[in-house]
């Protein structure tokens, strides 16, 4: 085997490209649903709160907006890369849209967090081509 396991890097299948084009070009996606008009994440081919199928579900842009629900910040992470990157402050986020997000808090001082501060969507690019959305403090005024 070459190389080591990476364990942050998603797996693209043919119902989850659009997500990963998207990320990639800086464009949050969310899983719209045309039946009872309620956004989830992680994409899903069918809509999780009323389970109407893919023909009803669509894709459509987040606004990129966040705010934070609660955080740990991770000191010790075994499972490569995450090791070379610690201390990552790992996050769930409520989307502006309504859809919780698990992700991580960029750009931020760990004493700085506070819940239900605001966050926009940024991207980092995890490995050649795959970028990955993470938030970072939305700046004030
Ligand atoms: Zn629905």
């Amino acid at each position: 085997m070459s190389g080591t396991v990476r364990h942050d890097l998603p797996e693209a299948d043919d119902f989850t490209r659009p997500y990963w084009d998207a990320a990639a070009q800086g464009r949050l996606l969310l899983r719209r649903c045309g039946a009872c008009g309620r956004a989830h994440h992680y994409p899903r081919e069918f809509c999780p709160h009323c389970w109407a199928g893919e023909d009803r579900v669509t894709w459509e842009t987040a606004s990129g907006r966040a705010t934070l629900y609660t955080w740990s910040v991770i000191h010790r992470n075994d499972l490569p890369p995450f090791g070379t990157r610690v201390p990552y402050t790992a996050a769930v986020v409520d989307l502006a849209e309504g859809p919780r997000m698990m992700t991580e808090v960029v750009d931020c001082e760990a004493a700085a967090l506070r819940i239900g501060m605001p966050l926009k969507v940024t991207f980092r690019e995890a490995a050649e081509g795959v970028w990955v959305a993470v938030f970072r403090p939305e700046p004030q005024g």
